[in-house]
């Protein structure tokens, strides 16, 4: 998450830069070569080599030598009970809530029928994927929520068959709440399967009789490069690497909540981006205060504070105009506005994965499910053009004509006359043909 130099340059004398990211190469290219070679040649290796690939990359990357295991449907059912009650019935409810959330969605996705001019009928169907492939993170943190938002969501749309992958943990088994989490949301089949060899797994058949329509889920940046690179053989849903927080905040925030909200992304990894953009210069320096003052005790500071150091940065802009041509620029996956004008923001934003409005809302709220909007979302400049996962990106709204006989005219002459222009003669036959048939038709007068 770093500004485009052009924008920067756009906005010459109007913001300044209070902390810079230390690391984060040129924004447009996204991605890190060496990540990007690592995953095409693992691909390209699990492709040749089939399983015995997939298992050499998890005894090499998880240092997990059990072959490959599927978790039985009893072991998937079962999974609850290994699980404290009070951690159980949260995991319910943030099923219910992204349930609830998706389902909403849903309805707002209508199929319809139009009859654009007299004869011709044409409509969409929504109809589900078909088979879909769920990754569900677990490699530093088990990412509870994970299934709720592919396999939960992907049920929702209507998916007949969704197969979830996640890593083994340290012990060589699959992490119980993702698991129960995954059970809860319907998933059909689970195997123990971390990182590229995973998606490449579920994207070549390896694991079941029929490759993957569509892999989905956030992961690392491999898991995100991986899924880059797959996409043309399967669908994606889009690349959620590595999380990002963004804050706007006038003098109204509490540095401590900003600080804290930063942190509480930063977490995910040290190769996490947080950014303040402050249109006051006191919260800016409170802020830097307070993520030094919170980082000396925080449990997780060996990973909060080299993603904050390397890639966090703070900057005072001169304007909420400027705060919003900068922010659009960054397109973070995550945006909070702490701010006494939410509403204004909120109508000229443009570029975000999913927006957190005002002091009470938070981004951990729908990272654990709680807000029930989903949490898969794009990272690395992606909500410049994508949004995050939703129940849509599961339902392919296909087309259909219906043209009636009478109707001829209104599409065939058109088409004779630009088939002819193309010199696409077998098209131009399509139409004229249908011409000749209703020319040699009696005539019903
Ligand atoms: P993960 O499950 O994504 O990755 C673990 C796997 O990475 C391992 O199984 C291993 O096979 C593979 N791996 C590790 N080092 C490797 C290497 N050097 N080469 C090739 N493969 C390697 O778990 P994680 O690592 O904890 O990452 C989870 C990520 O998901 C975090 O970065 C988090 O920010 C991100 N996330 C993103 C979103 C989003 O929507 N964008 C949402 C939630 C989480």
């Amino acid at each position: 998450m770093r500004f485009t130099p052009s924008v920067l340059s756009s906005l010459e004398g109007r913001f300044r830069v209070v902390k810079a990211p230390e690391r984060g190469g040129d924004p447009a290219a996204q991605r890190d070569p060496a990540v990007v070679a690592t995953v095409s040649e693992m691909l390209s290796t699990i492709e040749r080599q089939g399983m015995d690939a997939v298992l050499h990359y998890a005894r090499q990357l998880d240092r997990y030598d059990g072959g490959l295991v599927e978790l039985d449907r009893a072991a998937i059912d079962a999974s609850g009970a290994r699980l404290d009650r009070t951690l159980r019935e949260a995991i319910e409810l943030g099923a219910e809530r992204t349930a609830a959330f998706a389902r909403a969605q849903r309805n707002c996705l209508q199929d319809f029928e139009t009859e654009l001019v007299p004869g011709i009928v044409t409509g969409h169907r929504y109809i589900p994927v078909g088979r879909v492939g769920a990754y569900l993170p677990a490699g530093r943190f088990p990412l509870t929520a994970s299934a709720f938002m592919t396999v939960n969501v992907a049920k929702i749309a209507g998916v007949p068959s969704v197969t979830a992958c996640t890593p083994p943990q340290s012990d060589g088994l699959a992490n119980a709440a993702v698991l129960y989490a995954a059970a809860i949301s319907g998933v059909d089949r689970a195997f123990l399967l971390g990182g590229v060899q995973a998606l490449a797994a579920m994207a070549f058949g390896l694991l079941e009789e029929e490759p993957a329509d569509m892999i989905v889920g956030a992961g690392n940046a491999y898991v995100a490069e991986a899924k880059r690179q797959l996409f043309g053989r399967v669908a994606i849903d889009l690349l959620a690497g590595p999380s990002e927080v963004a804050v706007i905040a006038d003098g109204s925030a509490d540095p401590e909540l900003v600080a804290a909200d930063l942190l509480g992304q930063a977490e995910h990894g040290p190769d996490s981006p947080a950014a303040l953009v402050t249109t006051d210069a006191g919260l800016a320096s409170a802020v830097s205060a307070e993520v030094d003052r919170q980082l000396e005790t925080l449990s997780t500071r060996d990973i909060c504070g080299p993603a904050w150091r390397h890639y966090g940065s703070i900057t005072v802009a001169q304007d909420r105009q400027t705060a919003v041509a900068l922010m659009d620029d960054l397109a973070p996956e995550h945006l909070e506005v702490l701010t006494s004008e939410d509403e204004w923001y909120h109508d000229n934003l443009r570029n975000y994965g999913s927006l957190f409005l005002g002091t009470w809302s938070t981004v951990a709220y729908s990272d654990k499910g709680m807000a029930g909007t989903n949490h898969v979302l794009p990272t690395a400049g992606g909500a410049k053009h994508s949004a995050g996962l939703s129940v849509s990106r599961f339902l392919k709204p296909l087309t259909y004509q219906r043209v009636a006989k009478g109707a001829t005219h209104l599409l065939a002459d058109a088409v004779d006359v630009i088939s002819a222009s193309e010199g696409m003669s077998a098209h131009q036959a399509t139409a004229t043909l249908r011409i000749a048939r209703l020319q040699e038709m009696p005539s019903t007068d």
